[in-house]
């Protein structure tokens, strides 16, 4: 029998991508240059030369059949090694290439670990805002998806609230860094602070609590920060990497799941990702994506125009007299709705043509997205749109 509460959310569609196909839309009405779609994480800056080239020379080198038959369903063992090799020699923390599980992106690495780590009736702790895919991968194994959140201007998890949140049927607890859709990064000491909470908790209650750490933006940073390799202070972290936004290859459908052999249980939980993943179908990636991925691990696309996009974007807005977290990576602002209901500040945006989310679709009302992997001369266009936004809320600065 048809489960309604999943038709329901089916019906209901994906809010970033329902604002996005009213752009599409829109942009036959109008003129796709008058739409301004601040809505998609996806990346526009092209990929590292790096990638086509290794693609052309696989294609000129390789026999066809090699190129396009089944890999081994966890990896090849090629992009596994190489893979294990980097995360080895760059953060310190060993791994073979028996440790590294070859995904479609971050996103069916989260969904293998959703069901691979718990059983129906577990919970699992998500910190807000989040990508809210976390708690459908959660739900639809029958696993309860907790909120905890962050605090203050830099958007760290609330330490406190994740001691309260923790209980003897929490399986794992899922955080990003740098996050979507706050930009934030989460500090070394804030980290230590969620080890030393959840190791208390896994003392407590005598079970492995695992911390899923999900970093498709890792290389997208601004400034001189650096994001902390969290496996280096809590053992028990699994670690979800996607080359969607680093190599701007998110149709590739590619990633992986890094298991340290230190992680408690190490055993169960690759043979439970391994199962899980056949039984998902989430098996046998393209031979010629992970050689590329492998190959041009590291690298990325050129960060250098997502940060002139966001210093414009930031500079021009606050100007306005907009509020924001300020964003230390990934390519999102997370700007303050300057009336109470979020979504009601991104209809009037939209009545305007300007297309951004509401922080509700990341359990963050009272703030809204703006994804700005857009060109720079879109946002320059924009301007005028956003200006007229600030002075209907009679914004400070929006009639300078
Ligand atoms: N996790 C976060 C925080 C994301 O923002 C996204 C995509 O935007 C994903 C996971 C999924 O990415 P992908 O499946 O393309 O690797």
């Amino acid at each position: 029998m048809f489960d309604e509460k999943l038709i329901a959310l089916g019906r209901g569609g994906n809010p970033i991508r329902n604002i996005a196909a009213y752009g599409a839309k829109r942009a036959e009405e109008i003129g796709k240059e008058n739409v301004f779609d601040f809505t998609m994480g996806a990346p526009s800056v092209d990929p590292p030369a790096c990638v086509h080239e290794t693609i052309k020379n696989l294609i000129d080198t390789r026999p066809a059949m090699e190129l396009h038959n089944y890999a081994p369903a966890a990896g090849l063992p090629y992009a596994r090694k190489k893979i294990a090799a980097y995360l080895t020699a760059t953060y310190g923390v060993d791994y073979d290439a028996a440790d590294i599980y070859m995904t479609m992106g971050a996103s069916s690495a989260l969904c293998i670990l959703s069901k691979a780590l718990t059983t129906p009736g577990d919970e699992a702790i998500g910190v807000t805002p989040y990508f809210m895919d976390y708690a459908f991968y959660a739900n639809t194994v029958g696993v309860k998806f907790v909120e905890v959140p962050s605090v203050g201007p830099d958007f760290q998890v609330d330490t406190e609230a994740l001691r309260a949140a923790i209980n003897e049927k929490t399986a794992y607890v899922i955080i990003n860094s740098p996050n979507n859709p706050s930009g934030k990064v989460l500090s070394r000491e804030n980290i230590e602070q969620i080890a030393a909470v959840m190791e208390a908790k896994q003392a407590e209650f005598s079970h492995p609590i695992y911390l899923i750490a999900d970093e498709p933006y890792r290389e997208l940073l601004y400034g001189n920060l650096t994001v902390t390799y969290i496996p280096t202070i809590y053992k028990n972290t699994i670690y979800c990497y996607s080359f969607s936004k680093s190599l701007s290859l998110p149709g590739d459908r590619i990633g992986f799941i890094a298991v340290s052999k230190k992680v408690d249980a190490y055993d169960s939980v690759m043979e439970a990702i391994t199962f899980v993943a056949r039984a998902y179908g989430y098996v046998c990636l393209s031979p010629m994506n992970q050689i590329m991925a492998a190959d041009c691990i590291g690298q990325t696309s050129d960060i250098s125009k997502y940060e002139e996009n966001r210093n414009l974007m930031y500079d021009s807005l606050t100007a306005m007299g907009f509020e924001f977290i300020h964003p230390d990576g990934a390519f999102y602002l997370f700007i303050k709705s300057p009336e109470a209901d979020s979504q009601e500040f991104c209809k009037k945006a939209m009545a305007k043509d300007l297309l951004i989310v509401p922080g509700d679709a990341f359990s963050y009302p009272g703030y809204a997205r703006i994804a700005y992997c857009v060109s720079y001369d879109t946002i320059k266009r924009s301007l005028p749109k956003f200006a007229e936004l600030a002075a209907e809320y009679g914004l400070k600065g929006s009639q300078e």
